[in-house]
């Protein structure tokens, strides 16, 4: 019984295809986890791929229900697709593009789905940069601007609103980069968009703190994703301690540290294997 429930249960799609775009997965893979997380909703933007699919992947293999959010349905209803379900939990995919939108983020923006029933917000939507400035265009400079920082800072002000009120303890966690801090050629406005982001994270720290809503973010060297390209690789491999890349999985489990641990509020961690101290 429970096997057919399953298959009839694994994909669960109810969608419209005028954007934005949400789309539920009820589905039935299991493994083994503490379920800390069970009952909690995590809105993940940039969860279709890389490290935010990761950090997607770790909260609902802990038992918490996920928003996916990117800018392609397809890539985004996919990894929904893959996401742990033992608990129960309907993950949802959202395509919405988090560099289209200077305003605070209503349900129409994200497919119905009100902020105010979100405990976690994760933002890892993020661009990057292999260009000199003096090559880079403005419109790159935009698009850089628009997603890695104001894509944050919107969302945070959304969640930061949404928030007001609400009884229960509630995170944010942002998704810096070594690159903030230490010094790197072609990653001028990136390292800009990075710094922001934590300057961001600190101030809101002690902002939200005293309404109960945590503000952290994890500062990750080069990690194994779409985003790294061979050129970067081989130029920064060398400057690494460990001498390899992370893993997103690695850069996940510091994210459910920074949840787990309550008394974590304005702490920006890296996770680099060592690149910013060599
Ligand atoms: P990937 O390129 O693998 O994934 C990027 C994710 O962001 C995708 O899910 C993408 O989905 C989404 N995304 C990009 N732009 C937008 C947008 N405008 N609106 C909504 N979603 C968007 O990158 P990583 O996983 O490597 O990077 C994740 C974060 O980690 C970024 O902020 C990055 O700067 C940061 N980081 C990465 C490092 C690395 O070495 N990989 C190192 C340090 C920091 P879609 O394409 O469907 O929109």
């Amino acid at each position: 019984m429970r096997t057919f429930r399953s298959l009839l249960s694994v994909i669960k799609i109810s969608r419209t295809l005028t954007a934005p775009q949400i789309t539920n997965y009820q589905g039935s893979r299991k493994c083994m986890s503490s379920m800390s997380l069970r009952g909690q909703r995590c809105l993940i933007t940039g969860g279709s791929r890389g490290i935010g699919f990761a950090i997607a992947s770790k909260f609902a293999s802990e038992g918490a229900t996920c928003v996916i959010v990117g800018r392609s349905a397809e890539t985004a209803e996919s990894a929904c697709k893959q996401l742990d379900t033992q608990a129960g939990q309907v993950h949802s995919a959202v395509q919405f593009d988090v560099s289209s939108c200077q305003r605070v983020w209503t349900p129409d923006d994200l497919g119905g789905m009100s902020l105010q029933s979100i405990d976690i917000l994760v933002n890892a939507a993020g661009i990057s940069q292999q260009k000199l400035l003096c090559f880079t265009s403005p419109d790159e400079i935009d698009k850089i601007i628009f997603t890695n920082l104001l894509g944050t800072i919107y969302a945070c002000r959304s969640f930061s609103r949404a928030m007001m009120g609400k009884k229960t303890d509630s995170c944010i966690i942002n998704i810096s980069s070594v690159l903030a801090s230490r010094a790197a050629r072609g990653s001028s406005i990136y390292a800009a968009s990075k710094a922001g982001v934590e300057g961001l994270t600190a101030a809101l720290a002690t902002e939200l703190g005293p309404r109960n809503v945590r503000v952290n973010a994890i500062r990750p060297g080069l990690i194994d994703t779409d985003m790294v390209s061979a050129v970067q690789r081989d130029g920064f491999l060398p400057q690494v301690p460990l001498a390899r890349l992370g893993t997103p999985s690695e850069v996940a489990d510091t994210a459910l540290f920074l949840v787990q641990n309550k008394f974590c509020n304005g702490t920006i961690l890296s996770i680099d294997g060592g690149f910013s101290t060599s």
